[in-house]
């Protein structure tokens, strides 16, 4: 996969899709394996959206800022995973036998070990991190199917064709197409100015849907050793002491050591700081407090804001609600504007809405539904 200044862009492609995270991607290959000719547009300068591995510390352990785990139940992960020839490994989790989680309930006050409550349902990552998925099915298309940096902000309908107008550092540009798959975020989508515009209805669905985990903030940290295990600790823990609320054990199988954390939001009334060294020093103290002085060590330190993140938050909304799951919307899964406009965002699955599952069901469902329109025009 190359930029898209590689490519000349001369011909009208039969499909634009809107959003390089996975629903796109998969809906992507689907209808380029169909024979389509397909073109990706993204405000970022990167695949993957929501998911974000990083390589963090001297041994470069991939370490998920955005979605990291799928369970046993998202069985259209595991097979992508097996299709592209991706290890998965089982996340390492206390069970009420297993090694001990740490409960803080007070910065001042000593941490308490505890055996976990209960026997966790099996999760599992991906070895070399989520985003690798996305590369991997990037490497799928074409070189230049994709064009970065192409905020989309408005789409316009004409006979004839579809126009997607997207904003990039060079100017407005226009793209011709004759269907357009919006697999972004749908608050996002709620912004996009529709011509003509699209039933009040459907505007409601798009602007009451946040795109899940996007109240989140994640932190890595990496060590030269998982100094924890060798103390009886799983490296798990649930704080209400801050700044982050839950650790997780990242290492690698090779024992290369990490723990990724959900951070408390920034902002007012909120124990994690806006800026960024008090808040890593935060981290690290509340690291500290939890494993011991040996937690000062870390050898590396990473870290993203979903909530500032405008590719998926947009400004001035609320962030989803931590406590609520995405619920199926019928109503989105129903193709706009005579079958040409189609949204495939996670949040429109039937199964596992918000969950990377959902991404492939809807990526899936969108990329079928304009395959047979199109292969169906082309034969009559
Ligand atoms: C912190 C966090 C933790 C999570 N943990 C898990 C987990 O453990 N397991 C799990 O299953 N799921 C998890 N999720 C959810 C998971 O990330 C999503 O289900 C999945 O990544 C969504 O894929 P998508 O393609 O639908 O949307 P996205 O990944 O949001 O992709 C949308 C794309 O649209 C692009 N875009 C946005 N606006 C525009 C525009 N105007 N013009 C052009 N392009 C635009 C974006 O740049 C992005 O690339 C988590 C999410 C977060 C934020």
């Amino acid at each position: 996969m190359a930029p898209s200044s590689s490519r000349a862009f001369s011909s009208i492609p039969d499909a634009v899709i809107v959003g390089t995270g996975l629903s796109g991607l998969v809906a992507g290959r689907i209808l380029h394996n169909a024979g389509l000719d397909v073109e990706l547009l993204d405000t970022r300068t990167r695949v993957g959206g929501r998911c974000l591995t990083a390589s963090v510390g001297p041994n470069n352990v991939a370490c998920d800022l955005g979605a990291a785990w799928h369970w046993e139940e998202h069985r259209r992960v595991a097979q992508l995973a097996e299709h592209l020839g991706l290890e998965r490994i089982r996340q390492y989790e206390p069970g009420p036998e297993g090694p001990e989680a740490i409960r803080e309930t007070d910065a001042q006050e000593p941490v308490e070990r505890v055996p976990w409550p209960e026997t966790p349902p099996p999760s599992w990552r991906i070895a070399e991190g989520i985003q690798t998925i996305h590369r991997r099915l990037a490497d799928t298309l074409p070189d230049g199917a994709f064009r970065f940096d192409h905020r989309v902000v408005s789409l316009r309908r004409t006979d004839a064709h579809l126009g997607v107008v997207a904003e990039t550092p060079s100017g407005r540009v226009t793209v011709l197409t004759s269907t357009v798959i919006l697999a972004l975020p749908l608050r996002i989508a709620s912004r996009i100015v529709y011509a003509p515009p699209l039933a009040d209805s459907v505007m409601d669905h798009l602007a009451s849907r946040p795109a899940w985990m996007s109240h989140s903030a994640k932190v890595a940290v990496t060590y030269n050793r998982p100094f924890w295990r060798e103390r009886g600790l799983a490296g798990r823990v649930k704080s209400t002491a801050g700044p982050v609320h839950d650790w997780h054990d990242n290492t690698t199988p090779d024992g290369d050591a990490a723990l990724v954390g959900f951070m408390h939001p920034p902002g007012p009334g909120s124990p994690t700081p806006t800026d960024a060294e008090e808040r890593r020093d935060r981290v690290v103290r509340q690291l500290v407090h939890c494993f011991g002085e040996e937690a000062d060590g870390i050898t590396g330190y990473a870290e993203h804001d979903w909530t500032r993140d405008r590719a998926t938050t947009p400004p001035s909304g609320s962030e989803s609600d931590p406590d609520e799951e995405p619920q199926p919307v019928p109503a989105l899964q129903k193709p706009q504007w005579d079958g040409r406009l189609h949204f495939a965002a996670t949040e429109t699955a039937d199964e596992h809405p918000g969950f990377l599952d959902g991404a492939i069901e809807a990526g899936t469902r969108a990329a079928t539904a304009v395959e047979h329109r199109l292969i169906r025009r082309g034969m009559g």
